[in-house]
């Protein structure tokens, strides 16, 4: 369950109301790489995780609760930015200076709140709404939950960098001070959980290639040259691979290759150590380790999700939640 704080995590303020920049910010509070797609991303991941993996449960939900506290700062900052906006449109009989400048008029400012963007005049009345800063809403299909940590893990490193960007392209439109210094906070913030996110995913080993299946050694070290002309070559390319260690085969002539192997099917594993052989039996052995994890965690009847502390607060078992064994190793 969630409780909530009246306290903003961080002290959110605003020099002046500025429209204009509220309806950019609405890129962090509804947008694609904004603090609910984060918040609501790691809530859905964490959900795998409860039984079998409950340390990188509590730091999902650690971090998704904080970003629907930075939702909440995001949403406040816009609220404050389009001050006095409510006030006025309630003011419905009167000609009257919504934004609170001197010869602003009713029709001044419906102009300006069309032109910002028009969900602030006719729905919101002047607050945030789960829409970007283009006005598409919200959607869920912004989350990525794949129920494998090593897949979800990277999303998330991926989704921290994209927050960032997002707030460090944001700065750049405002010159507000305080509204930097909350803008400042946000993006460190999304620094701090990329960091930890990395370092969970450093915990699982192995944690490369993403998923369970190990990868065909015929195909893995391929570098396919589709273009003509000058061709770029660097670590992607040439020398060994960062995750398979694996030399680079770098095909001149994609099509030529593709003819003389029957479209790779007589193709031969270069460069690499690997074997079929030795990628089937590692197939076997993670996929035994991976799926034992996950069903060791999980009954089979009487599920039930967390335990509750007796009245004299020490924790009781409930009969369908298993005993957390450390994992055998074969
Ligand atoms: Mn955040
Ligand atoms: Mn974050």
């Amino acid at each position: 369950m969630f409780y909530h704080s009246k306290e903003l995590q961080y002290k959110a303020r605003v020099s002046k109301p500025d429209p204009r920049f509220a309806r950019l910010l609405l890129e962090q509070f509804g947008g694609g790489n904004g603090e609910l797609k984060a918040a609501m991303q790691y809530f859905v991941q964490a959900f795998a995780c409860h039984n079998p993996y409950p340390d990188k449960y509590d730091m999902l939900m650690d971090i998704a609760t904080e970003e629907l506290g930075h939702l909440e700062i995001v949403g406040a900052t816009i609220q404050m930015l389009l001050a006095g906006v409510n006030g006025n449109l309630k003011d419905a009989a009167e000609s009257n200076d919504v934004f609170g400048e001197k010869n602003f008029s009713k029709e001044d400012f419906i102009h300006a709140a069309f032109s910002v963007n028009p969900q602030f005049g006719t729905v919101t009345g002047g607050g945030p709404c789960l829409t970007d800063s283009n006005g598409v809403p919200w959607q869920g299909s912004y989350v990525n939950a794949n129920g494998d940590l090593t897949v979800d893990l990277r999303s998330n490193i991926a989704a921290e960098s994209r927050a960032k960007i997002v707030y460090e392209y944001l700065m750049q439109f405002t010159d507000d001070p305080y509204v930097l210094d909350t803008l400042n906070f946000l993006l460190t913030r999304e620094v701090a959980h990329f960091q930890q996110f990395e370092a969970a995913l450093d915990t699982i080993q192995p944690n490369f290639p993403p998923g369970v299946l190990q990868s065909d050694p015929r195909y893995s070290n391929l570098y396919s040259n589709h273009s003509l002309g000058e061709d770029a070559r660097g670590p992607w390319n040439e020398g060994r691979s960062p995750g398979l260690d694996e030399e680079w085969q770098y095909i001149e002539d994609p099509r030529r290759q593709v003819l003389e192997t029957e479209g790779l099917t007589r193709c031969k594993p270069q460069g690499t150590e690997r074997t079929e052989a030795s990628v089937r039996s590692a197939d076997k052995k993670l996929s035994k380790e991976r799926s034992r994890e996950v069903r060791r965690a999980t009954p089979e009847s009487n599920i039930e999700w967390c335990d509750y502390a007796d009245s004299d607060g020490r924790k009781k078992r409930s009969a369908g939640t298993p005993r957390r064994q450390p994992v055998e190793q074969e």
